[in-house]
């Protein structure tokens, strides 16, 4: 699209960063028919979602919403409605209407069937293209200010106007991949208040000999247990433990460290099993956050409403996905976080602009 062709129109609604979560709003906003402009900082939409899962993108877990939400821990009871209006099951028939064959593993995790993440990236962009919604790519936001009528969207080159705005640019690890916590600063501009940023899911620094000289070694059938000072098992994960030449990595150890997190341990134990050894390391340092498969930390969920992902500061400005301070374990779950908090901000968005477009009842018996 040519960018003087949106200058100085107002569109409903401008979804800001085409991840994960910007992606799946436009097709939804594409579906209510909202019109939307997707702006996306990279070249390209999706370039997280296309390193997802090696590549593979494991896009959602085939469980009940209730097991979801048990599994996601802190924040579930703010995505409760999100993820029981959008569950991973919806998720999946969603892929599968869009020709998306989907290959389910024996723990529930799923995949499309050929392993390919570029699948479900050329997914959503075929459906923007058959909706024709218009999507502005290469154009980093550099400010969401408010206008008495709704929100300039400013860039570079021009401005936007929108009546709604939903922020979905993404938490701050792997920022080559276009996070860079952009949209953590424009809400911290409109008011809102950011939790610090620490790494979830992330590998754990040991020098230990015997990791070091097994680097590059996975072992799928792993496990590691986080321990408090007194010996007590706080945390206990059957899966992959990973050597690498900084440490540990792999599900397990990733998972054990996400709870470590949230539980703000200061002194713990983890005990990791692999290739028949057995092995305890005391207060191990994760790798930054840059390296971090998730964020922990961002926008504050006090000030966003867990109904509708609005802003409880400034109405009309949506949040969804990784930008909020939201994160799951590994198996699908930050994929499908992404989609879910998505779909309840474009659906209230709608709901909200069909409220206010309604005509009154005098311009009704005219
Ligand atoms: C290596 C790796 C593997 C992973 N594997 C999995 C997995 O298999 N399953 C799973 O569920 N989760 C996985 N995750 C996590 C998952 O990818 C993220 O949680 C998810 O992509 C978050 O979606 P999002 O839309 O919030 O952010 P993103 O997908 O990061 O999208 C944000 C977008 O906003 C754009 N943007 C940023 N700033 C601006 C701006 N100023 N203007 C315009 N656009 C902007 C960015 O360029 C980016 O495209 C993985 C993460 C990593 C790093």
């Amino acid at each position: 699209m040519k960018t003087d062709s949106v200058k100085n129109r107002q569109v409903q609604l401008a979804i800001v960063g085409g991840g994960a979560a910007g992606m799946f709003a436009a097709s939804v906003a594409a579906d209510l028919r909202l019109g939307a402009v997707l702006i996306e900082r990279k070249a390209r939409l999706g370039s997280k979602v296309l390193m997802t899962a090696n590549g593979r993108c494991n896009f959602t877990k085939d469980i009940s919403p209730d097991r979801f939400l048990a599994d996601v821990g802190p924040c579930a009871k703010f995505v409760a409605k999100a993820i029981r209006e959008c569950p991973p099951r919806r998720i999946a028939d969603g892929f599968k209407s869009l020709h998306v064959p989907v290959r389910r593993m024996a723990d529930g995790r799923l995949f499309p069937a050929d392993g390919k993440a570029t699948t479900i990236v050329h997914a959503f962009g075929d459906l923007l293209r058959d909706t024709e919604t218009p999507i502005i790519t290469n154009c980093p936001v550099t400010a969401v200010e408010q206008t008495h009528g709704g929100f300039a969207i400013v860039t570079k080159n021009f401005t936007l106007e929108a009546k709604n705005v939903l922020i979905a640019t993404g938490g701050v690890s792997y920022p080559k991949l276009g996070s860079v916590g952009d949209g953590q600063k424009f809400a911290k501009s409109l008011g809102h208040s950011i939790v610090p940023y620490r790494p979830g899911l992330i590998g754990l620094e040991t020098a230990d000999p015997r990791i070091v000289r097994r680097a590059g070694r996975r072992y799928e059938d792993g496990r590691a247990k986080v321990c408090g000072p007194d010996g007590t098992v706080l945390f206990d994960y059957r899966g992959e433990v990973d050597c690498e030449q900084f440490g540990l990595s792999g599900a397990a150890v990733y998972n054990s460290q996400r709870f470590i997190e949230h539980a703000g341990l200061k002194d713990w134990e983890i005990e990791v099993w692999f290739d028949r050894e057995r092995l305890r390391f005391r207060n191990l340092k994760p790798r930054p956050v840059k390296e971090a498969i998730v964020t922990i930390g961002g926008v504050a969920l006090d000030d966003v409403n867990p109904e509708t992902m609005e802003s409880k500061i400034v109405p009309g400005l949506y949040f969804a996905g990784e930008v909020l301070d939201i994160d799951g374990p590994t198996g699908g779950y930050n994929l499908t976080l992404a989609f879910a908090t998505a779909r309840l901000a474009v659906a209230s968005a709608a709901a909200r602009w069909r409220i206010t477009s309604r005509p009154s009842s005098a311009a009704k018996t005219r």
